[in-house]
């Protein structure tokens, strides 16, 4: 089974996800390739596949990618040797997820809303990863995100953590 789970920078998808994934241990998250510089903490080929833009066109270029996509300048996205796995959970934006569809319909897409764009910017700053310009350009590119939750067949409103958890377990323990 294939999790495609997106929703804006900042609104929790991570913090949802880890949970998710100690809930259900069978789940296994696909590590994304990405273009952007590790922030501190984060190990090449655990939390990404850091590649150069050179590589990664390579990729491109070799069909590597299930699907790819350009958010606030750096690019991500899904490598097919990750689908080698069993239940596997996707963590992209929506182009990446709309590539998805396309491919695989039969994966099962969720998407998690902010109770407010207000509530995502506080959000965002508070994480404080990314300077003032970046989270400008992370909630402009959320706008246009969240007028895509319709084509999504879930919802989760991230409202209070606990429960958005509860949700996103129910969901994908339905689906399995
Ligand atoms: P961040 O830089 O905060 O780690 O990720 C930025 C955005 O890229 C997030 O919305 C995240 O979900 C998305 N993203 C991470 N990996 C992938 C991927 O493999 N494909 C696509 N399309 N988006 C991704």
């Amino acid at each position: 089974m294939l999790f495609v789970i997106t929703g804006p920078s900042g609104v929790g998808k991570g913090t949802l996800i880890r949970t998710l994934l100690e809930r259900v241990p069978q789940l296994q998250l696909a590590v994304s390739a990405t273009t952007r510089a590790p922030r501190p903490g984060e190990h090449d080929g655990v939390d990404y596949h850091f590649l150069s833009d050179v590589e990664f066109d390579r990729r491109v270029l070799a069909g590597d990618f299930l699907e790819h996509a350009d958010y606030s300048g750096r690019r991500y996205g899904t490598l097919k040797s990750e689908l080698d796995k069993r239940d596997v959970v996707l963590e992209i934006e929506v182009q990446g997820a709309r590539q998805v569809a396309k491919e695989m319909p039969e994966a099962v897409r969720i998407f998690i809303a902010p109770p407010s764009e207000d509530e995502l910017r506080v959000r965002l700053i508070g994480r404080g990863h990314e300077t003032p310009e970046q989270i400008d350009a992370r909630l402009a590119v959320a706008k246009a995100e969240l007028a895509a939750q319709d084509e999504f067949s879930h919802v989760i409103v991230n409202d209070r953590l606990p429960d958005a958890a509860d949700e996103l377990e129910r969901v994908v323990r339905a689906a399995l």
